[in-house]
């Protein structure tokens, strides 16, 4: 493990083409999206990616999510199709991650060996900057240890990563607060949900007019745990997460003193010092922003179990929302 502690830098512009070079001569920067925060390098440097790796202790058969300026990129680095096309053209820059078959100069090191590539276009003005100073294409996957909890503040990525990256870029906290949604375009007729985002199934079957399948998740949950050794030595939360579909008074009055309840809203008749709530009205567009930073601070705050209410329906944000609390509480 390396003895630098990672500096945070402010997005200035000497900062940030200080950051770039970094990135061009290999290294590796945490970085900025309107999702989560990324770390990113360069994803035709096979060295650059497996650093990432390494800092994460990311397991490779995890592939790694290409970020590009724009459209042009898509058959640059893929074999484009017209409904990924389409997509790009509706939804980039943005939360949209898409899924195709690769090119070769895409190293095998970031597809995890797979013929397929995950590509996107972040909105982020601080990272495109740095997609545009660096001038290639950047690998990043969420910039925290593996199996744990996204960061959405620099804080956040100093807390898990502050000893095995030397570079950070701060923007504050993230707009969107999840990560992306992942479609699978590699057959452009049959169009796959692989991981809800904040764009939502119904948006992208607006655009494609036809109908989008969804991938069923346990998969990857438990994939997940098929490293406990890696997440138990690090930043695994160690609070066990309980998901409640509604959560009312009689279950948190039922419920012990040293356990949190995490309500959607503010409620109306319950309070106390383990009494929480996402956002007052229960906004899912906040809720999703705050969900992570809510886990990451209750994950310390010393409680036997954290209970969470989950958001109402199966469809938008309230299926992304409910996505991120059942690996949360599959880890457990
Ligand atoms: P993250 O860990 O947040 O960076 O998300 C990366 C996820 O995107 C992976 O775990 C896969 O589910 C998906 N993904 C990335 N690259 C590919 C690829 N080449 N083919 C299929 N899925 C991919
Ligand atoms: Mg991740």
């Amino acid at each position: 493990m390396s003895k630098l502690v990672a500096r945070v830098f402010s997005g200035s512009p000497v900062n940030l083409s200080r950051l770039a070079k970094v990135l061009r001569s290999g290294g590796i920067v945490a970085a900025p999206t309107e999702t989560v925060y990324g770390l990113a390098g360069n994803a035709l440097d096979p060295k650059a990616c497996r650093k990432i790796f390494r800092a994460k202790l990311r397991p490779a058969t995890d592939p790694l999510i290409v970020h590009v300026l724009g459209l042009d990129d898509l058959d640059r680095y893929a074999y484009g199709n017209s409904s990924a096309r389409l997509l790009a053209r509706k939804f980039w820059p943005g939360p949209l991650t898409i899924v195709l078959r690769k090119r070769t100069m895409i190293p095998s090191v970031v597809s995890a060996g797979r013929n397929s590539v995950a590509l996107r276009s972040p909105a982020h003005p601080l990272f495109r900057r740095l997609l545009r100073l660096s001038g290639v294409p950047l690998a990043a996957p969420s910039a925290n240890p593996f199996g744990y909890v996204s960061p959405t503040t620099a804080e956040h990525v100093r807390s898990g990563l502050g000893l095995r990256i030397q570079h950070i870029l701060n923007g504050g906290s993230c707009a969107i607060g999840l990560e992306s949604t992942i479609v699978d375009l590699r057959d452009a007729k049959r169009p796959r949900i692989l991981r809800p985002g904040a764009i939502t199934r119904s948006q992208i079957e607006q655009v494609l007019k036809v109908p989008v399948r969804e991938r069923r998740s346990a998969g990857r949950y438990a994939q997940a745990q098929v490293a406990p050794g890696m997440l138990t030595r690090h930043y695994s939360p160690r609070t066990s997460v309980i998901l409640h579909a509604v959560l009312d008074k009689s279950s948190v009055l039922s419920g012990a003193q040293n356990q949190a309840w995490v309500f959607l809203a503010k409620p109306s008749r319950v309070s106390g010092k383990n009494i929480y709530w996402m956002d007052r009205q229960g906004d899912l567009e906040r809720v999703a922003r705050g969900l992570f930073a809510m886990l990451r601070r209750l994950d310390v705050a010393g409680y036997a179990r954290l209970n969470f209410e989950c958001a109402p329906g199966k469809e938008g944000m309230a299926a992304a929302i409910n996505d991120r609390l059942r690996r949360a509480a599959a880890k457990a």
